[in-house]
């Protein structure tokens, strides 16, 4: 029960995250922004979509001004394949 709980929280963040919604809170403003510095500036940093813990954890979570814009951020397919 615990993990279709979580399973949907992560859902819904994501979808509001794509969504023009505003969260209600600033905690779910920023992890807004966050997720959606991953998919417009650099997929590298921000992996966390319904939190910022896995990102603490693995150091993923940088000053957006610190991080330069990825090259293939809008394109992922053009990334260099690792053999
Ligand atoms: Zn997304």
């Amino acid at each position: 029960m615990g993990i279709i709980v979580m399973l949907l929280i992560y859902e819904w963040k994501h979808y509001v995250a794509h969504r023009p919604i505003k969260p209600i809170t600033k905690f779910g403003v920023w992890v807004k922004k966050l997720h959606l510095l991953h998919h417009f500036k650099n997929e590298n940093y921000w992996y966390g979509v319904s939190t910022p813990f896995v990102d603490i954890l693995f150091g993923t979570l940088k000053d957006e001004k610190k991080v330069q814009t990825s090259k293939t951020v809008r394109d992922l397919e053009k990334r260099e394949k690792s053999s």
